[in-house]
């Protein structure tokens, strides 16, 4: 273990992407969860609001990179002095490093270069994450008073900002927000499904109790509620588009948007617009 100096966040450069915070309402295990994921699961345990990337409106910038450092094969973990015990530690790298290498085989392609990974201590023990991607550095924030896994679960969805910048390039800061944080919520997993088998069945009850939203909704000033609905929402679209269309067709998409939600070029690439592929995901979810 070594020291890492403070590093300036001015010396970081500009920013070029955030990504939501997103707050797990749940914790995850590695036994299966309930079989009915209920209408509440997505409303308690919140401690704070999650910034939303505003377009015009400027980024937050990095944390500094303070406190103790540990190698991994693609990561360097940095975890902010008092957050976890030197053991424990030990333990956070050995999770990152999994949960890194198990959304990268999800997500179908490999981290570029070496991610710098930091978990800081969120102030109000609102637990989020932020992903800067052009500069490789991921950063999630936590407290002493949650589980270790729950910084693991935000991270992996993190991490695989930084796999899609590495797959499609810069023209990933300018996705659609529905590929986006669709892809990234998609590509965690299991760290997100709470034991359900995949999104569709995550969703299942929130569809049978007309609680879906349209999916071209902005995040932006919307409740947490529904910000953590709509990441379930285009995790299980994205699923969707891939499944039924390939993954070939799903890559040209993810470069053709301009941020917005529903902004990609979506009749150019399938030969229908969103509204029509929204109502086939929507009868796809009861498949
Ligand atoms: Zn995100």
């Amino acid at each position: 273990m070594s020291r890492l100096p403070q590093i300036s966040p001015v010396a970081l450069g500009p920013i070029l992407l955030i990504s939501l915070l997103v707050l797990l309402v749940f914790r995850y295990t590695s036994t299966p969860g309930p079989a009915i994921v209920t209408s509440w699961a997505l409303k308690n345990n919140f401690t704070a609001p999650e910034p939303a990337s505003v377009p015009g409106e400027p980024t937050p910038l990095p944390e500094p990179l303070s406190g103790t450092f540990l190698q991994r094969a693609d990561l360097d973990v940095i975890s902010a002095d008092g957050l976890f015990s030197p053991e424990d530690q030990v333990r956070l790298a050995a999770d990152l490093e999994r949960a890194l290498n198990y959304v990268s085989r999800r997500f179908g392609s490999s981290s570029t270069g070496r991610i710098n990974t930091y978990v800081g201590v969120a102030a109000g023990c609102g637990l989020h994450g932020i992903a800067y991607t052009d500069q490789r550095l991921v950063q999630a924030f936590t407290c002493t008073d949650l589980p270790r896994s729950r910084v693991v679960n935000i991270m992996a969805h993190e991490f695989v900002h930084q796999l899609a910048h590495d797959r499609y390039g810069p023209q990933h800061l300018q996705a659609d927000m529905i590929l986006l944080e669709g892809v990234a919520t998609w590509g965690a997993g299991e760290y997100w499904l709470d034991g359900q088998p995949n999104f569709a069945m995550f969703l299942r009850p929130y569809k049978q109790n007309n609680q879906l939203l349209p999916l071209a909704t902005s995040y932006v000033g919307r409740s947490i509620n529904d910000m953590n609905l709509l990441y379930y929402q285009w995790a299980s679209f994205v699923d969707f588009l891939i499944t039924v269309y390939g993954r070939e067709t799903f890559d040209a998409l993810y470069i053709t948007g301009s941020h917005a939600p529903g902004s990609a070029d979506y009749v150019g690439l399938y030969g229908k617009g969103l509204a029509e592929l929204e109502q086939e995901w929507l009868n796809w979810l009861d498949q």
